[in-house]
């Protein structure tokens, strides 16, 4: 695969950038694909190499990128104006939208990033209970900020050490860990620290560590947990809401978190983040209560267009009865393909996101740490020759869109074979 233009811009970008990239897992080594343009399921290269996407910048693009009806949407918001500071009525119409579909998001704030929103969720939490100390799933993605860059201790529900340079010690240790599927660790915890902690935060499907999925009655059980010591919960649904399907994990599991982000799908490809929730907990925001929380862009008319032409369309047309079936179909043509070569490796999915892990079929964090990062990035290397662009990592999961075709999914199938194959 010729890549002597992407290569020589990363080189360029070294002078600029730090590690030459804008945000850090795009420094694929030796160097990452400058993208020239990107249409429906695919994305080509500035070499013109053209590649079925399945990291879909990460999520957002559910109708495939340029998709025909968010760009007229976008196009005709454009005309109007794309920022003015002042409320407008795309928001009232959108969070009617959003709330219809996510009923425990009674009160919202549009923010811009899913950083924002879960720091605003977190912000609100402590605000309304008063109290400092918060909990997180270990391995648990929410953003760039210091609440949640923090990586566990020495074991289960231990005191949060910093994951980040510039994170101060005394912020990270308000931050506990527990690991994802543990009733037992997440009980522990909270009785531990009673009377201690704002909220729970957790992503209820894992997406960043590939999709893993939560055991049978875990989140019931730690929505029970977390209500018998008034603790908050806040699901982070920034991946899986609006992914899953209309109405996130919480709806597809049937559980009423307090608080809940969004941000991906929800913004149909321009930023946005969004938290929401009990009435009683979104009235201390300002300019309510005292909590604080203000942007520039925040609700900027852009985001809110394209998002809500996104929710229109995944509604109008039933998009993720299309996905979904694609994705239960890629999952297991990859699980048919695993077992025929005798590996023991595990595809795992759930709707229209699917990861292979390189081991067993995690159930936590420790568990995928387990995995074979380096032939994971082996096998990704292939696949990419092969034309099919993944998400780098291990951790990522892939996504399918409305835009690929039984096509791209055989073709799809082929390279995961031969990719397999070369690496065995
Ligand atoms: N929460 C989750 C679950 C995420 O996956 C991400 C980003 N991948 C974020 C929050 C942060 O969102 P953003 O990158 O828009 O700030």
């Amino acid at each position: 695969m010729k890549q002597d233009l992407s290569r020589s811009m990363f080189e360029e970008a070294q002078g600029l950038f730090p590690g030459g990239v804008s945000s850090p897992v795009r420094a694929i080594k030796p160097f990452p694909f400058y993208t020239r343009s990107a249409k429906g399921s695919h994305i080509t290269d500035v070499d013109g190499n053209e590649l079925i996407d399945y990291c879909l910048g990460y999520g957002p693009l559910i109708l495939g990128h340029a998709h025909p009806y968010i760009m007229e949407a976008i196009r005709s918001q454009l005309e109007k104006g794309w920022l003015y500071g002042t409320p407008s009525e795309t928001e009232i119409q959108y969070a009617k939208k959003i709330r219809m579909y996510y009923p425990s998001m009674n009160v919202m704030r549009f923010v811009n990033t899913g950083t924002e929103a879960t720091m605003g969720a977190i912000r609100a939490a402590r605000g309304f209970t008063g109290r400092d100390k918060i909990v997180k799933i270990e391995g648990g993605f929410h953003g760039a900020h210091d609440a949640v860059l923090v990586k566990a201790g020495s074991g289960a529900s231990t005191i949060g050490v910093p994951d980040s340079l510039g994170v101060p010690v005394d912020i990270a240790k308000n931050t506990l860990q527990v690991p994802y599927n543990d009733v037992l660790a997440m009980e522990e915890v909270l009785s531990a620290h009673k009377d201690e902690i704002a909220c729970v935060i957790m992503e209820p499907v894992m997406g960043n560590m590939g999709p893993i999925l939560p055991k049978d009655g875990y989140l019931k059980a730690v929505r029970n947990i977390t209500r018998e010591y008034d603790t908050l919960l806040i699901f982070d649904e920034v991946i899986t809401g609006f992914r899953i399907n209309m109405f996130g994990a919480q709806g597809y599991y049937g559980i009423d978190p307090d608080l809940t982000t969004l941000g991906k799908i929800a913004g149909g490809g321009l930023p946005i983040g969004v938290f929401g929730g009990r009435r009683d907990i979104m009235e201390t925001v300002a300019p309510n209560g005292g909590v604080y929380q203000a942007g520039t862009y925040n609700g900027n008319p852009m985001s809110l267009t394209a998002g809500m032409a996104m929710v229109d369309f995944l509604e109008r047309e039933r998009v993720h009865h299309k996905v979904n079936e694609m994705g239960k179909a890629m999952w297991q043509s990859l699980t048919d393909v695993v077992r025929s070569m005798k590996l023991d490796y595990t595809v795992s999915g759930i709707s229209s996101m699917f990861q292979i892990f390189f081991g067993p079929q995690p159930e936590n964090y420790t568990d995928a740490l387990k995995c074979d990062k380096a032939k994971f990035m082996e096998f990704w290397r292939h696949m990419l020759e092969n034309g099919v662009f993944m998400p780098p990592s291990q951790f990522e999961t892939n996504f399918l869109s409305y835009a690929h075709t039984k096509e791209d999914l055989e073709r799809t199938v082929f390279a995961f074979k031969k990719s397999l194959g070369a690496i065995k």
